[in-house]
């Protein structure tokens, strides 16, 4: 309650103030008992009865318009607070006073719409907004609700409309968030099975935002879905190639176009390519699979135990013991040496010291952690908890 006293306290000295100033200048127009009223409530807010408080603030506001950015900044302190039932209250008794002037009753339906959507009822709220948007007042935040609430329905159509009139306003690039509308009309699209709609949904996709690897990587989809596993190769290949973190994602699908296509000796080159420009992990262990199909166990042992490199990954390393395991016969050379080596690169990887509280990292042990400063809350890590 202390927030809310130090939002009111100013707002009462101020209405004293104009009360005493103005019993000053003629005692006529001296507004009718403000400041009792005013203490009373905040001695309500005081003694934690919130409810009165906000009934004595709402029977001021009939008699005082005064007051009315007072109320909206204890309606928005409501909301923040979560009591949205509260701050609902105060704003529709704002809005249902006639005498607000057309930027107040403006912000004030603003701020019923948000408390609306706090609360979950996004047809209100969406009914609050598309008036403000009607209105051009407050448009653009009025707009940017619209988004969120269309965004939570799934209503891709209108997020697109409104992205647009956004945009069309001056507000923020919206781009990205477009070409993500696109594509999900392109997978709606696609699983009605409607390919063509789905493919034009993914070039206007890519018309927003140019290489959006998400829908490059739909229309990899449906080219394979269409047979054409060349243009997916080539589609996935893109992908790999602007977005090397989507490797691990794309690989399985990548590696099937090849397989289809019949061209082992390209895939196993784009596979040790990837491998050697990022170290992949995924890309060692899809690499294995193709040399154990095609040479047997012994040779995916030799060649996951040639290339675990620098920065092994704990699932290579699980690799490369089974595979020594199911073929314990293989001649390897220096495999002791290549798992002991695996071994101490993931454990010099792994912190020594880790903070409970905030998760901060440090090879040495800190008192105070230099993440959340908090006191006592780094402790050494044990084996691989972290
Ligand atoms: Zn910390």
């Amino acid at each position: 309650m202390l927030e809310l006293l130090w939002l009111l306290l100013p707002a009462a000295a101020a209405s004293g103030w104009i009360a005493a100033r103005r019993s000053a200048d003629t005692a006529s127009r001296r507004p009718p008992e403000r400041d009792p009223a005013y203490f009373r409530g905040l001695n309500y807010l005081l003694d934690e009865q919130p409810d009165k408080a906000i009934d004595v603030f709402v029977r001021m506001l009939e008699v005082d318009g005064e007051t009315v950015e007072t109320h909206l900044a204890l309606g928005s302190l409501f909301r923040r607070r979560g009591e949205v039932e509260r701050a609902i209250r105060i704003h529709q008794n704002l809005i249902a006073r006639p005498t607000l002037s057309r930027e107040q009753r403006a912000q004030a339906l603003l701020d019923l719409g948000l408390d609306y959507m706090r609360a979950g009822l996004f047809d209100r709220a969406e009914n609050l907004f598309l008036e403000l948007r009607d209105t051009k007042l407050l448009q653009e935040q009025a707009l940017e609700g619209l988004r969120v609430i269309y965004q939570q329905e799934k209503d891709w159509e209108k997020c697109l409309q409104v992205a647009e009139d956004l945009e069309s306003i001056g507000g923020r690039p919206l781009g990205l968030e477009r070409a993500h509308y696109y594509c999900e009309l392109a997978e709606l699209a696609r699983a009605a099975g409607e390919e063509d709609r789905a493919h034009a949904m993914l070039k206007k996709a890519l018309g927003a935002s140019k290489d959006l690897s998400r829908a490059i990587w739909l229309q990899a989809a449906l080219e394979i879905a269409a047979g054409d596993y060349k243009a997916g190769a080539r589609l996935l290949n893109r992908i790999a190639e602007q977005d090397p973190d989507l490797v691990p994602e794309v690989l399985p699908q990548l590696v099937e176009c090849h397989r289809r296509l019949g061209q082992r000796r390209e895939l196993v080159a784009l596979l040790e390519g990837l491998l050697a420009s990022r170290g992949e992990p995924a890309v060692l262990l899809m690499l294995a699979d193709v040399v154990q199909e095609d040479e047997g166990e012994p040779a995916a042992l030799r060649y996951v135990a040639q290339h675990l490199g620098p920065r092994p990954s704990l699932a290579s390393l699980l690799r490369l013991i089974r595979l020594a395991e199911r073929a314990p016969n293989a001649v390897v050379p220096d495999l002791m040496p290549v798992l002991r080596d695996a071994v101490e690169r993931l454990l010099e990887r792994r912190p020594a010291y880790q903070c409970a509280h905030c998760g901060f990292n440090a090879k040495t042990l800190h008192w105070q952690c230099p993440g959340c400063r908090r006191w006592s809350t780094i402790k050494p890590v044990r084996d691989l908890d972290h």
